[in-house]
């Protein structure tokens, strides 16, 4: 059964209302309507509020009254082809009581549409949302009807042609007798236009949402680093063990000798050292040996006098001063020149030292923390090292296992890695595979902690938005059918350098090379200018490349003086 009232008599709308009571739609023309709870909206409107914020829940409600006002227009114009202006802008009021949104009288209404004049001042009588507003939140300090505004402002921009924006200087929401507003184009009001455009704009939650959550994330990440040093994460009982010893250092100011392979994370336990001994609130200070040309490393720890050599024009102090009440991590300290030993053995017995060019003898208060992957014992046999410097080296020595050694480990180190790396990147990455992790317990791990640190932050970088990392994203060159790599020492090398089908071995290459007469030097200079090339610039990852460290590899392009 359908009801049909003609709106023509009554509402003097040139349209009829059809309630199609079996059908389950109210048409109003040709718009489909639905009939609302107050109450219903009232809860609904709440809530908005309650969750968004006053601020949003404003947005949305005006763009949602917006939109019904650019319907309300363009219907309007439809069923009144030939109407006045005046006409045509009247059917809005009309159309809104017939809703049962307000009671609407106009006071003033000034319209040429064809100059794109406006002007309009209205009252407004039982406006449903202010009755909302005050039974749920009592009397606002600002205008409360909403949809309203939005309603004005969405139909006269539709039917004048230019953004015509409605206020609301009166309002039973603010306790006022009735509401008011007042309508013109937004050139020409005086002030704060802004403060109401914002709530014409969409804003997108969701988006602002997931940025907060990255955000919060790589704070949260920050502060751990503060507090915990970084990567410390593991429970097996190679790991335990290397903790409990790292703590029995700690608590005195013994010389410490970190051993293990590269990669191991030895600064990472230097530095978990310094965190848990009495120096935490001082410097820790690290340099790496092998990174620093030799010229440069005496320079480098113990500081220079202005005027020591060419090109020394200031004073300044070296590593030992500012580690001064801290903690100095040498690495790879086998790689120390003979006359740096020396004055390394010096510091380590008397605590005392001179700046190059300086007479002055300086004192300092150091906790020295040296590692190394070379055996320094061999290095003592061969004469390279100083036997005297090694035994004052070797009064504390701790062995930091290997990643294999501790395999266990490794679930806690990606998801310690992940987070890391998704919110230095700003992704959304879910997690990892079944048969990823599988892969990477089963790997070899040449490179250690390193090596599964940049396996993941590749992974990351890699995989996309909303996924979890899966073998491909870890081992590009590895087809996922294949068994994962066997777990011996060295295959990453071997996997790496393997000839893919239809590509030259690393034999072939090198053939080439040599028949052609290819300088070492200029081969090497092009590997690193391809490589930085490669990683646009960053240091890093070029480094990682061709497996050398970010000093390293500045190093080496100041030496080739490419950048
Ligand atoms: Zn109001």
């Amino acid at each position: 059964m359908t009801i049909q009232i003609d709106l023509s008599s009554q509402f003097n709308l040139p349209t009829e209302l059809n309630l199609s009571l079996d059908e389950g739609r109210i048409m109003l023309s040709d718009q489909r309507m639905i009939m609302l709870h107050i109450a219903a909206m009232g809860s609904l409107r709440k809530e908005l509020i309650e969750t968004l914020g006053i601020e949003r829940a404003r947005g949305l409600l005006t763009r949602m009254g917006y939109a019904s006002g650019v319907r309300d227009a363009k219907l309007s114009r439809k069923l009144m082809p030939d109407a006045s202006d005046e006409e045509l802008m009247m059917m809005g009021p009309k159309l809104h009581m017939l809703e049962g949104i307000v009671k609407v009288s106009p006071i003033k209404i000034d319209i040429d549409i064809a100059n794109g004049k406006y002007f309009g001042d209205l009252i407004w009588e039982h406006s449903y949302e202010a009755d909302v507003h005050i039974d749920q939140f009592g009397v606002h300090t600002e205008s409360v009807c909403w949809t309203q505004i939005g309603y004005a402002t969405g139909y006269t921009s539709e039917i004048v042609g230019r953004f015509i924006l409605y206020r609301e200087p009166e309002c039973c929401g603010m306790g006022d007798r009735h509401c008011r507003n007042v309508g013109k184009p937004v050139e020409e009001w005086e002030s704060d236009v802004e403060e109401d455009l914002k709530y014409f704009n969409p804003d997108h939650i969701a988006d602002q949402l997931l940025k907060l959550q990255e955000e919060v994330a790589h704070l949260r990440y920050s502060l751990d680093e503060e507090t915990a040093p970084g990567d410390m994460v593991g429970s097996t009982p190679p790991f335990l063990k290397t903790c409990e010893m790292l703590k029995k250092a700690g608590e005195s100011n013994v010389t410490v000798l970190l051993l293990g392979e590269t990669g191991v994370g030895k600064e990472m336990f230097a530095r978990a050292l310094h965190g848990i001994s009495s120096r935490a609130n001082r410097n820790f200070i690290a340099i790496n040996c092998s990174a620093i040309p030799e010229a440069l490393i005496e320079s480098e720890l113990f500081g220079v006098e202005k005027g020591a050599y060419t090109g020394a024009q200031h004073s300044r102090p070296g590593r030992f001063e500012r580690a001064h009440g801290g903690t100095l991590f040498l690495d790879e300290v086998g790689d120390l020149s003979q006359a740096a030993q020396a004055k390394l053995l010096r510091v380590l017995q008397e605590g005392e030292f001179e700046r190059i060019g300086d007479s002055r003898t300086r004192k300092v208060n150091v906790r020295l923390v040296a590692a190394t992957n070379v055996d320094l014992q061999q290095a003592v046999d061969a004469g390279r090292f100083r036997a005297d410097l090694y035994y004052r080296l070797n009064i504390f020595p701790i062995l930091i296992p290997s990643l294999r050694e501790r395999e266990d480990d490794i679930p806690a180190l990606v998801n310690r890695f992940l987070e890391k790396y998704t919110a230095l990147h700003g992704k959304r990455i879910t997690g990892i595979t079944e048969r990823a992790l599988k892969a990477l317990k089963a790997y070899g791990w040449p490179g250690n902690i390193r090596e599964l640190e940049n396996m993941i932050e590749r992974g990351v970088i890699i995989a996309a938005n909303d996924t979890r990392i899966d073998v491909p994203n870890l081992f590009p060159r590895l087809n996922i059918d294949q068994p994962a790599p066997s777990p011996t020492l060295g295959s990453q090398a071997a996997e790496s350098h393997a000839a893919q089908p239809g590509q030259p071995s690393l034999e072939q290459m090198v053939d080439q090379l040599l028949d052609q007469d290819v300088p070492l030097a200029l081969l090497e200079n092009k590997l690193l200018d391809r490589a930085m090339n490669r990683s646009k610039g960053n240091l890093s990852f070029a480094g990682r490349m061709l497996g050398l460290t970010r000093p390293q590899m500045a190093y080496r392009l100041k030496k080739y003086g490419a950048r």
